[in-house]
């Protein structure tokens, strides 16, 4: 009895300290900036602190929403930008939310950028240690820039801007693995995703800071939040003699298309950055080998496809899915739970029933495409919720003789890779984010191949 109560003591001692870590999570920590509390003309002080120059004051000449915004002004020519930092106020992961409208002066100092947005570890410039955003006077938006603005570590360009144009940015800081992950959006359209080694100070970073490095800049409606979790939706094999890093590929996703079978460009880009963009393998096979005319690894099983020049060529160009060469009635099973379909048509082709296909709608925005069969275990609109029983078996049907299944993944009519994106440079993709979708268990599989290689 004694124990049983000492029991219940810790227990609610327990209830009551995850109850306090929900509590002090969900009270704010984030927070939102319109300047609309702040006078005209004054710097918006307690809750941000001014550093360089003191050119920076609440402005009512243009908003995003109310009437006001704040205005920064570097000294032209100089190398004395205005600066306004405040706390961030939670740690990694953040979000930072912003609007920024550049000026459009002749810039000609040290550090020739309108807007900028910097990571510090104190309410001072002195103390930065990672440029987040740039908006340079070369009409080049900058991210994930790591080291002295304007060396060669200045960041990767993430596009283009015009001034005097209010741009909307949003920028997820992580640190993933010993490294800082960058994410960016203007005008919520996606801009890629940038790893970098962590800086020496990267743990104390504290402050956000707003800049004009040169000429002026004006931002509203900044906010920090702590980013959306991503739905943790993964998906499982659909071979399962096989994993997706043992299985053989016969041909890959291409990263450089620009739609499902889209414009051909006589390249073809794997997940590893693998890249074939030589000689084509000949008519009809829209394969591509390397400048060195090596062999390309994928997952250290690539075949390429049979009749187009075998491993020396990577294919295919605009291929929105991956081939797994499978022996004739391979049973085939559904990488997720979900409804099945047999389409007509889904997005990039037509004729859906030339290839036996199946359609798997996972119900959350994504859907899988199992092609070529030799027949279906699943009829329309049946819900599959037991991944162990065959959606139907492989074969060859609409491409006589090559047996493979085409295991293609489309997130909200868009094809996505399933490998995600696993090259140091950035994703040629424009059409989407790639994550790697693959169940965690299989993903450790994957480090360690990448460390053999
Ligand atoms: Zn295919």
């Amino acid at each position: 009895m004694h124990q049983d109560y000492r029991c219940l003591r810790i227990l609610i001692i327990i209830l009551i300290i995850s109850l306090s870590v929900v509590m002090t999570d969900s009270l704010g920590n984030c927070w939102d900036e319109n300047f609309e509390n702040y006078d005209v003309g004054v710097f918006p002080s307690p809750d941000w602190l001014n550093s360089g120059n003191n050119e920076v004051y609440v402005d009512n000449s243009r908003s995003i929403s109310g009437s006001k915004s704040l205005k920064l002004i570097g000294v032209l020519g100089s190398c004395w930008g205005a600066v306004a930092h405040r706390k961030i106020g939670i740690a990694a992961p953040f979000s930072i939310q912003f609007y920024v409208y550049n000026g459009s002066e002749t810039l000609y100092g040290c550090h020739p950028e309108y807007g900028a947005v910097l990571l510090h570890t104190g309410p001072d410039w002195s103390t930065w240690v990672r440029y987040l955003i740039c908006f340079d006077s070369d009409k080049i938006i900058y991210g994930a820039g790591r080291g002295v603005q304007h060396g060669p570590e200045k960041g990767i360009p993430i596009g283009f801007y015009t001034p005097e144009t209010w741009y909307k940015v949003k920028i997820t800081y992580e640190i993933v693995s010993s490294a800082v992950r960058l994410t960016y959006w203007i005008n919520d359209e996606y801009k890629g995703s940038y790893d970098s080694a962590l800086m020496p100070n990267e743990n104390d970073v504290a402050y956000v800071s707003i800049q004009a490095g040169e000429g002026s800049a004006w931002f509203d409606e900044i906010s920090v939040t702590t980013p959306q979790v991503e739905a943790k939706f993964r998906l499982s094999s659909p071979l399962k003699n096989y994993n997706p890093y043992n299985a053989p590929i016969s041909a890959v996703f291409d990263h450089s298309s620009d739609g499902p079978y889209g414009t051909k460009d006589g390249l073809v880009i794997a997940y590893t950055g693998e890249i074939g963009d030589s000689q084509n393998a000949g008519s009809g096979c829209d394969c591509y080998n390397s400048i060195n005319n090596q062999i390309f690894r994928i997952n250290g099983n690539y075949t390429g496809a049979r009749s187009c020049g075998s491993k020396y060529y990577l294919c295919y160009d605009e291929h929105p899915g991956f081939d797994y060469p499978v022996q004739n009635k391979t049973p085939i099973y559904a990488a997720a739970k979900g409804i099945a379909h047999i389409p007509n048509s889904f997005p990039g082709v037509t004729n859906a029933q030339t290839f036996n296909t199946i359609e798997i709608d996972h119900q959350n925005g994504y859907k899988t495409y199992y092609l070529h069969l030799s027949s279906q275990n699943v009829s329309e609109g049946q819900t599959i919720d037991d991944l162990n029983n065959p959606i139907g078996y492989s074969g060859d049907v609409g491409s006589p003789g090559a047996y493979h299944l085409h295991f293609e993944v489309q997130k909200e009519g868009i094809p996505v890779d399933p490998y995600g994106w696993q090259s140091q440079d950035s994703d040629p993709y424009q059409r989407d984010k790639n994550i790697n979708l693959w169940k965690s268990e299989i993903n450790q599989g994957i480090i360690n191949l990448i460390l053999i290689e």
